[in-house]
């Protein structure tokens, strides 16, 4: 397979505006190849990080020098930053490739908004996927239903375990308690249903949460995103994070005061959403528009470069 900007450890400027250009083809095609490529190929051992700038080989330094402590001793984090999307959807292209998503589930969403009067008219983006709380309601609304059906891992990554929370029930309780709309039902459908044959790449098994699962065991069950860890594990970056071409997300380790995360969080220009929920989402974003406890009005349209997702939204430190 030829290597991603993420192995090749390179990406020009030039390149990267070309690739923007590109992405959602780029990212069709070659979701494509890894939909049918096996799970050893995509989440195998990761080549060594070269030497040299630019985020992604800081985030993947940041990584493996994660991975050489203890699991309990990392805390794995995410930095959305809206104002780098531009809407193409090539992180939900790849999490579909990667994770061999069945029709009708999704692990993350890229949310578009228009706003303004023509011809002073712009439009928003903002990638979602599972928060991964910190006090994640979805676990104590599920266990209550099916007993040791989600938790998390010591590094945070809040799971689900496929054998147990099976069926539209404990997912509604678990659905509602969510937020953030970040669960989705596995309703046991195929992209080729309807179809001559369903295609092999639908029943290919997936490796999630620390084991390899069957198709017929995910069928029924409650999905949602589990930040790639087979990936992360491996050294690799989220398919997300590495398929960006605008370097949108930025993963890593906030228990690593050094890590690029941590770095963006510590300058105290992140938010949370929904933090009333009390939820402590491990997702931050990052966003132009004002804290309320700010109480800027904000800037006029025409002088506003960049974007604004988290007006619609309650957000906080
Ligand atoms: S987060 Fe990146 S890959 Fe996803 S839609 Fe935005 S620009 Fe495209
Ligand atoms: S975002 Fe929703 S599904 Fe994810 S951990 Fe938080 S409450 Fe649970």
């Amino acid at each position: 397979m030829k290597p991603s900007g993420e192995e090749s450890g390179l990406l020009s400027r030039r390149g990267l505006l070309v690739g923007a250009a590109c992405a959602g083809v780029g990212a069709a095609v070659g979701g494509i190849a890894a939909a049918g490529a096996p799970a050893e190929e995509a989440g195998g051992p990761a080549p060594p990080v070269p030497e040299g700038p630019g985020e992604t080989l800081r985030m993947l330094r940041d990584l493996r020098r994660a991975l050489a402590r203890k699991p309990e001793e990392r805390r794995w984090g995410m930095v959305i930053d809206t104002r780098r999307c531009i809407g193409c959807h090539a992180c939900t292209v790849a999490c579909v490739a990667e994770n061999n998503l069945p029709s009708g589930v999704t692990y993350r969403r890229v949310f578009e908004d228009s706003y303004g009067d023509y011809p002073d008219v712009r439009t928003s983006f903002m990638p979602t996927n599972c928060m991964q709380c910190e006090k994640p309601p979805c676990v104590e609304a599920a266990n209550r239903v099916v007993p040791g059906a989600m938790g998390r891992t010591v590094e945070g990554v809040v799971t689900i375990d496929y054998a147990k929370m099976k069926g539209r029930e404990v997912f509604e309780v678990a659905r509602k308690a969510c937020p953030y709309t970040a669960l989705y039902l596995d309703e046991g459908r195929n992209h080729t249903d309807g179809t001559p044959a369903v295609q092999d790449y639908e029943t290919r098994p997936v490796p999630e949460y620390g084991r390899t699962w069957t198709r017929g065991e995910t069928k029924g069950s409650t999905r949602k995103c589990h930040f790639c860890l087979h990936r992360v594990d491996a050294g690799r970056l989220p398919a997300c994070v590495s398929t960006c071409t605008g370097l949108a997300m930025q993963f890593g380790d906030l228990a690593d005061p050094k890590s690029l995360v941590s770095e963006r969080v510590a300058t105290g220009a992140c938010r949370r959403l929904h933090p009333d929920k009390g939820t402590s989402p491990r997702v931050h974003f990052l966003d132009d528009w004002p804290a309320e406890d700010e109480k800027e009005a904000p800037p006029p349209l025409s002088n506003r470069p960049r974007q604004d997702c988290l007006r619609c939204h309650e957000f906080g430190r």
